[in-house]
């Protein structure tokens, strides 16, 4: 298909910088306090195509957010273009509530093709609204009818979205029925032994506190994870911690549920996370990448748990037309075109440059990722350490101490080079990258080149500062999505 302009700027060509400076002074007057992106990334898009986001003020960006990392293709893709467009010339209505469609149908087709083969034989799949903390709240609804248990598992550091049942099940939440396990994070490990061990150690817990009588954790309605927290951080949970966690939950007839939210459509190195492990969950929660940058979430589950009544989950706005055609383009054409494990191997080449830059910087703690989702945690290698977690856990134990300032100053920094990168993790301490899986080799060496740049820049102004007793750049943790 030939590649069509994007629609022209909406800002006189003669007085961009004006009309940019206008639109983020009305911004700050209008919007909600509660605004996230907005904050730190002060630009104003007007045009996108691929890894590129032109601002109103000229000014060209790499996007290394994409859109929380929804856009597996970039902005703009031409196939996913062109999937849209399809649908409106055809004159499909493009409000359907959750009515059968050939749009919705060739999608589910597609969506079936790419599920791990156990599941895909005999799944069921429910549209759950816009958001991708809908899915996750019908996945505790699903497995809680169909256990008739009330009870949930959760991880330390997790985020499953913002609406009352997913943010229980989020790390910073305090819900008396859900019970809070640890993850396995190797870098500030919660047993202080990091690795394969910790990992161990995070599932021993695990089993045990679910067999003894006496753990104050009755028989749960299910477990929710993420195989590579995304939001928490960037971690990766071992292939073998996953494995046992299955094996943990299939002894004892506790439905699996893994979020691939953030994980799915190629993101990791294979199209849904649990691939790497082998691990077959009971309920997959799906939202971002499938949607191809509009909005749509489901999720897919064994058919046996299909033990709800009608109604039981409904919402106005299942039936995104628009989204499902842009959604099943995106997922062909990852499929089709081996998506997954370039993002695979682009990504083990950017960890080991920022793993050889790590080196050079003793502020880099901790660089890790699966695939294109890449973080890198930032510390003061001066400050005191902890027991390997996050406590005082006296001389000599663990990582230095996490450095949400420096974390906002190299995000200050890679904007003012161009790079647009996100900041996430317990401590908002993680440099997060998520580019589009269609990086080119060269656009991963600009992404790095302006990353270092921005690193050392951040780190001789804030040691600076901190030299002359102030901080430069200080920052409270903003909750993302
Ligand atoms: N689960 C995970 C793993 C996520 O990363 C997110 C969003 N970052 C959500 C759920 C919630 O998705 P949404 O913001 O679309 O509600």
């Amino acid at each position: 298909m030939a590649v069509t302009e994007p629609a022209p700027a909406v800002v006189p060509a003669d007085r961009p910088t004006v009309a940019h400076e206008g639109i983020l002074r009305r911004q700050s007057l209008r919007e909600s306090a509660a605004r996230t992106y907005a904050r730190s990334l002060p630009i104003v898009p007007v045009r996108a195509r691929g890894l590129t986001i032109e601002g109103a003020d000229g000014q060209r960006y790499l996007d290394c957010l994409s859109g929380a990392g929804t856009l597996a293709l970039g902005h703009n893709h031409p196939v996913v273009l062109e999937a849209i467009k399809k649908v409106i010339d055809s004159g499909a209505p493009l409000h359907v509530l959750d009515l059968a469609t050939p749009v919705k149908d060739a999608f589910t087709t597609e969506l079936f093709e790419t599920l791990p083969g156990p599941l895909a034989d005999n799944a069921r799949v429910q549209f759950c609204g816009p958001a991708g903390t809908d899915a996750v709240e019908a996945a505790l609804k699903l497995v809680r009818t169909a256990t008739g248990r009330s009870g949930l598992l959760a991880f330390t550091g997790a985020y499953h979205g913002m609406t009352a049942g997913a943010l229980d099940v989020s790390g910073g939440a305090s819900d008396v029925r859900v019970t809070r396990l640890p993850y396995p994070y190797g870098y500030r490990c919660p047993f202080g032994t990091g690795g394969e061990r910790g990992a161990d150690l995070s599932a021993r817990w695990t089993a045990n506190l679910l067999d003894d009588p006496k753990g104050g954790v009755p028989r749960p309605a299910g477990m929710i994870l993420e195989a590579v927290q995304g939001e928490g951080g960037v971690i990766p949970a071992p292939d073998s911690w996953l494995r046992r966690m299955r094996e943990i939950t299939a002894a004892r007839s506790i439905p699996l549920i893994v979020d691939e939210v953030q994980t799915g459509v190629g993101r990791t190195g294979t199209f849904w996370a649990v691939e790497h492990s082998g691990t077959v969950p009971d309920v997959m929660v799906m939202s971002k990448a499938i949607g191809g940058s509009l909005p749509l979430a489901v999720i897919v589950y064994r058919a046996d748990l299909d033990a709800w009544e009608p109604g039981a989950h409904a919402g106005t706005f299942r039936g995104n037309q628009l989204a499902m055609a842009a959604g099943a383009a995106t997922m062909a054409y990852v499929r089709e075109n081996g998506l997954a494990q370039r993002a695979g191997e682009l990504g083990a080449r950017m960890l080991g440059q920022l793993r050889q830059l790590a080196a050079e910087h003793p502020v880099i703690g901790d660089v890790r990722g699966r695939g294109l989702m890449i973080g890198v945690e930032l510390v003061d290698p001066e400050g005191p350490v902890g027991t390997g977690g996050f406590g005082d856990g006296g001389p000599g134990a663990g990582p230095a101490p996490a450095s949400p300032a420096l974390a906002a100053a190299v995000q200050q920094e890679c904007l003012r080079r161009g790079l647009i990168v996100e900041v996430g993790g317990r401590h908002s301490a993680v440099v997060r990258l998520l580019p589009p899986l269609t990086l080119t080799d060269e656009q991963a060496v600009a992404v790095l080149d302006r990353f270092a740049d921005a690193l050392a820049t951040a780190e001789r102004s804030s040691y600076g500062q901190e030299q002359r007793g102030q901080k430069k750049y200080h920052r409270e943790p903003i909750k993302t999505s």
